[in-house]
């Protein structure tokens, strides 16, 4: 189990507020909120949706819909918010129950939000900013790569590059 903060947008606001706030807070994702439904957002999602012009957060294809802990999950399970993964299990057994997500949210504040993870790698992609290249298959990163490029990680030539960067 693991736990990260991430910026947190509207799904009214840009793709480029979106990558400004992973460059300005050194994250590889961002949460979209959407009434009460949100959805996990990464570089490659956010290129994908550049690519083919769709400029709304509304338009992007997430990666991963988040789990919203509700109140009887934290209070039903004992989970400590304070130190996560002295509860680990908890944490595990709110995802577990929710469909086997892979992501849940914990709290959300007017711009940030604490998303969780079942497997402790599963946010390490999430702890640096966006390069300026990203494989819109499967979202790895491809520094000083060029549009097209083949990814290293998927195999596919889905590499796509910021224009002008
Ligand atoms: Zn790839």
């Amino acid at each position: 189990m693991d736990s990260i903060a991430l910026p947190l947008l509207q799904d009214s606001d840009s793709t480029a507020d979106a990558l400004a706030a992973m460059r300005r807070h050194g994250r590889g994702a961002v949460v979209r909120q959407t009434g009460l439904s949100f959805d996990l957002l990464t570089p490659g999602d956010l290129f994908g949706a550049m690519q083919r012009k769709r400029k709304a957060l509304a338009e992007v294809d997430p990666s991963e819909q988040l789990y919203m802990a509700q109140p009887v999950d934290l209070v039903g399970r004992g989970v400590s918010l304070v130190v996560p993964r002295s509860t680990e299990g908890a944490y595990e057994g709110i995802l577990d129950d929710a469909g086997f997500r892979k992501y849940g949210l914990l709290a959300a504040s007017a711009d940030m939000a604490i998303v969780f993870s079942r497997n402790e790698p599963g946010l390490d992609d999430f702890r640096e900013g966006p390069a300026n290249c990203h494989c819109t298959n499967c979202g790895k990163a491809a520094p000083g790569g060029r549009g097209g490029d083949k990814c290293r990680r998927c195999g596919q030539n889905k590499v796509y590059c910021l224009p002008g960067e």
